[in-house]
């Protein structure tokens, strides 16, 4: 348990552990920091990295394996090493007994043996720190400072998943040191686990709330996190804490706002950035995928050149590059960028290997615009099983349909009819929902109708997804959501709709996402369809807007880019089919249970004819007919999600029904889709 009673640390606080141990500078750790993001933010606009970052901490030296050999072969006679790589014996790792205990009259002996490991390490004897702190550990699995040093040297040499096993045993056991707790956060952001590294960083806040270094992790773990609006807060926090503008601190702010649409306060900070600090790998290369968002390719080019003569091997370089070839329609130039050097040349190699993902799905969407389908579909196999391996990820199937049973249990008409609704909150914006499978026109949609001067663009926002989560604690119920919602019979619950609603609109005020004058606030966070219930409960004057696509092609798309949404469905063809068909079959159980305000809208008939889908769409929300919602691509609001490219371009028909090309690749997810097709009105021709 995380007790702060008593301990608030302030900047100049510093564990007596790392007192000794630890000498990098603040100005060194959020380099490295900003080092972590940039790789991660090699991978697409938006989309949820599918690698983690390397652990590789630039400017370590590994540690010499030459004494753990020894230890090991020693130990390896009693018993087998843990796998993890820590060198301890597994029985004092990873599969330590939660009982076992070191004898008490071991502890003086020990406190001398890891103040002497912690010192070989502060003096730069690796060798004589990672045997002092096995020799410890193999006696007390969990003697703090002896875990700290492990930690270190087995973060240095880059093995991350001992790093990871000390790291959080440590934090286990001393759940009040701040300095193990920020490291574990940065080390589970790093690794892309941004759930887990955002819980530790919310502690770190909570030890250490003046601590720069706390508030920086915030700051890059929300802003991956795509809630970049509470992790500019952070970043602030950041600058004020310090009195100073770190450059790097300034290109992490700049990047923050890029995904915020803050184009042009992004670029002034970019500026700054790089006058102080001209030659940063990780700035010229964001600023570089800022101009190119925003449409400039020549500036673009300017700074990812001027980024490649810094590190010609720099992560996600390549990608950023073939990107905006591909963007100005330069496909062979895109290829040839992208294309492994057919010399299989050494530069490089390594350091790109970790992004063969991204790299190979851009390559697919480039070979599928050349017409090389067959090819294509290789590349996006590859992909796919590569972010298996390196990331674990797969569809929670068993998670995905659990919920989704309880909640067509729970919302049935009989149920639904005795619910309280809440009433329309006046002078505010209200919601418009615009749901849909990723991939299927809700960016689309969302520019059209936000082009219109009474309707403000809230992008996704995750606000119904964490008033679900809430529902319980707000309501004192012992059941979680939805079961919980039958607290809105008690006496002290039965305005809980309207608290739902506020509580929403307060964190669309707090966003700052409505324009003055806006009657209207879209919000297109993929899979509200999966809330459907709750929605009608907070918002029953709100109008649904469900965008529809072949599903076929939905599939095809979401398996060419990288997706968290859905319980990780993304990461394989079936699984993407499977979220579907569970999505749909839901959506058809609401509209069968209780009346909606719900429009379905196609896809195929926007590219046939967006004029007359953006009239009966904005009817349908009530809004006069706006011509500008038609020519929404002057819009330039750049909305957070990949599909930017496409929407700030003109339509294209080659969007649709793309899966012709690809029928015999899609072959085994058909039976799975074709109940939801059949109902749609979607055929397979
Ligand atoms: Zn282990």
């Amino acid at each position: 348990m995380l007790s702060i009673a008593g301990q608030i640390p302030g900047e100049d606080k510093k564990a007596a552990l790392s007192d000794d141990v630890d000498s990098s500078s603040m100005a060194d750790r959020v380099r490295n920091s900003q080092r972590a993001f940039a790789e991660k933010r090699g991978t697409e606009h938006g989309a949820r990295p599918a690698r983690p970052g390397t652990a590789t901490d630039g400017g370590y030296p590994p540690a010499p394996l030459g004494r753990i050999v020894a230890h090991g072969a020693m130990n390896a006679q009693r018993d087998a090493l843990c796998a993890c790589g820590s060198g301890l014996r597994s029985c004092r790792c990873c599969e330590l007994d939660p009982a076992f205990a070191a004898s008490p009259e071991a502890r003086d002996r020990l406190d001398i043996l890891a103040r002497c490991a912690a010192n070989a390490l502060a003096s730069g004897d690796a060798v004589a720190a990672e045997a002092g702190s096995l020799d410890v550990l193999d006696i007390a699995p969990r003697f703090p400072s002896a875990l700290w040093v492990l930690y270190q040297i087995r973060r240095r040499a880059g093995n991350e998943q001992a790093a990871l096993a000390l790291l959080q045993r440590l934090v286990a056991v001393e759940p009040n040191n701040a300095d193990a707790t920020q490291e574990l956060a940065l080390l589970l952001f790093q690794r892309g686990d941004l759930a887990a590294a955002e819980h530790h960083a919310r502690n770190a806040v909570r030890l250490a709330p003046v601590h720069p270094r706390s508030h920086n992790l915030m700051g890059m773990i929300l802003t991956e996190a795509q809630r970049p609006h509470i992790g500019e807060f952070h970043y602030r926090r950041v600058l004020e804490i310090t009195g100073a503008r770190d450059p790097i601190l300034l290109a992490n702010l700049a990047w923050n706002l890029k995904c915020q649409g803050r184009i042009a306060e992004a670029r002034e900070l970019y500026n700054e950035s790089v006058e102080a600090a001209p030659d940063i790998f990780e700035t010229l290369f964001g600023w570089g995928q800022l101009e190119e968002a925003d449409g400039n390719f020549a500036a673009a080019r300017a700074k990812l050149d001027r980024a490649a003569e810094i590190r010609p091997d720099g992560p996600g370089l390549r990608v950023a590059r073939a990107t905006l070839h591909a963007r100005q329609g330069k496909l062979a130039a895109a290829l040839a960028e992208i294309e492994p050097d057919p010399d299989g040349g050494e530069n490089g190699a390594s350091t790109e290997a970790r992004n063969d993902s991204n790299a190979l799905l851009e390559k697919g969407r480039i070979l599928d615009r050349l017409g090389r389908y067959d090819e294509a579909f290789v590349c996006f196999d590859e992909a796919k099983r590569l972010a298996r391996e390196i990331t674990g990820k797969h569809y929670l199937d068993q998670q995905a349909r659990e919920i989704a049973d309880r909640l067509r249990r729970f919302f049935v008409s009989d149920r639904v009819r005795l619910m309280p609704v809440a009433s329309v909150r006046e002078g505010s914006a209200q919601p418009i929902f615009i749901m849909g499978f990723p991939r299927s026109g809700t960016t689309l949609v969302e520019q059209a109708l936000s082009a219109h001067p009474r309707i403000s663009a809230g992008d996704e926002l995750p606000f119904i997804g964490e008033l679900s989560d809430a529902i319980p604690r707000l309501f004192g119920s012992p059941l979680s959501y939805p079961e919980a919602l039958a607290e809105l019979w008690m006496g002290d619950n039965r305005r809980g709709p309207e608290t739902l609603r506020d509580a929403y609109l307060q964190k669309a005020e707090l966003r700052g996402v409505v324009k003055p004058g806006s009657t209207g606030l879209t919000d297109k966070m993929p899979l509200n369809e999966m809330h459907i219930g709750l929605i009608s409960l907070i918002f029953p004057r709100s109008p649904l807007i469900h965008i529809l696509r072949h599903p076929l092609d939905v599939v095809l798309s979401v398996y060419s880019h990288h997706l968290t949404h859905g319980y990780f469905c993304a990461y394989a063809l079936e699984t993407i089919a499977q979220h579907y068909a569970l999505v749909m079959d839901l959506v058809h159980h609401y509209r069968s249970q209780m009346a909606l305000r719900y429009l379905p809208v196609r896809y195929e008939d926007m590219i046939e004819d967006m004029s007359g889908s953006v009239r009966r769409m904005l009817d349908f929300v009530g809004e006069s007919f706006d011509e500008r919602c038609v020519n929404f691509q002057d819009n330039r609001r750049l909305p957070q999600t990949p599909s930017y490219a496409q929407v700030t371009q003109k339509l294209y028909d080659r969007s649709r029904f793309r899966y012709r090309h690809y029928r015999k690749h899609l072959e085994p997810v058909i039976p799975i889709l074709k109940p939801a097709m059949d109902r749609l009105g979607y055929t397979l021709n």
